[in-house]
């Protein structure tokens, strides 16, 4: 838990505003017990497996989707300068407007300020543990983020909620030690362990994947590390003996969470590649809590 001692003194930017993509009013599976997720727009990562593709681009307002839209949820405004307008109460989430957009992006964005999101906070407060920001890559949205979480830490009522980001570990450790002070736990993402093959799935090398795993331990972040398993693609599998032996250096209390490839949402050449079913993941996971000592959390559902 946070030592709120160090927020004395600490101001808020209330008006600070990130561009969010989904909110989810309840979930438990983004962190420990029940939690508010708030989903922002943006990554710096191309995964050729995403299944939120949609999440990694902004969009340019470019106008294409607005006429595919088959409730006028969408309009276009071209003054002060051109901008793609979403009247959310129209929008049945039909997702054509994603469907269309040539820049993998989605106009269903809302700009929240740090105390609209803080209402929110508060309103659904009585049933939550905590909240999870989550993207895209959350931590492209630092600054936001950090008001946020001081504005929970800093209210009387909701001081006891923890504040958790869900990452793909690309942040810098300059970057994290800004956030350490208000940030409860994390989840982060290590999707291949050689470097090339991690450079081939993501589009960027996993150094500072292995700096952020090793900067939150320090901390006692880390709450969580995903693996996600594609079999004959990942390297996980091949390189076992590795992965575990990196794995142990861990605290006992950090989740190993093992993900299953799915093709739900997944666009281009990953939907020609074969899914993880429930054998192949079981191979995995008796591989790994076989050298590892210790239980991982596998998939209960599999597509
Ligand atoms: S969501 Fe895509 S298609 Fe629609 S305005 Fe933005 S960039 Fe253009
Ligand atoms: S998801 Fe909403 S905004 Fe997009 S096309 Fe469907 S109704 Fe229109």
């Amino acid at each position: 838990m946070v030592n709120t001692a160090l927020l004395n003194g600490d101001s808020v930017n209330y008006e600070k505003t990130g561009m969010v993509s989904k909110v989810l009013t309840f979930s438990c599976v983004d962190g420990p017990g029940n939690r508010l997720v708030i989903f922002l727009q943006g990554c710096n990562y191309d995964c050729i497996t995403c299944h939120n593709p949609h999440t990694i681009n902004h969009c340019d307002h470019c106008g294409d989707c607005v006429a595919h839209c088959p409730t006028n949820a969408l309009t276009f405004d071209d003054s002060p300068s051109p901008k793609v307008i979403w009247n959310e109460p129209l929008c049945t989430q039909c997702d054509k407007c994603i469907d269309v957009c040539p820049s993998k992006s989605n106009p269903k964005i809302t700009l929240y300020s740090v105390q609209q999101l803080l209402d929110l906070t508060k309103k659904h407060a009585p049933f939550l543990s905590g909240v999870t920001v989550s993207g895209g890559e959350a931590t492209l949205q630092l600054p936001f983020i950090i008001e946020y979480f001081k504005a929970i830490k800093g209210t009387d009522s909701l001081r006891h909620l923890t504040c958790f980001i869900d990452s793909n570990g690309s942040l810098s450790e300059q970057g994290w030690n800004k956030v350490l002070p208000y940030l409860d736990g994390a989840m982060i993402d290590l999707k291949a362990w050689q470097n090339e093959t991690h450079l081939w799935l993501v589009g960027r090398d996993n150094h500072r994947v292995l700096n952020t795993i090793s900067l939150l331990t320090q901390h006692n972040k880390l709450h969580e590390v995903r693996l996600l398993y594609i079999p004959n693609k990942t390297d996980l599998l091949t390189e076992v003996d590795a992965v575990s032996d990196y794995l142990k250096t861990l605290p006992e209390h950090v989740q190993i969470r093992l993900n299953a490839f799915q093709h739900h949402g997944v666009i281009g050449e990953a939907l020609t590649w074969e899914k993880c079913s429930k054998t192949q993941m079981e191979e995995f996971e008796a591989n790994l809590v076989q050298r590892l000592g210790r239980k991982v959390i596998t998939p209960s559902i599999y597509t």
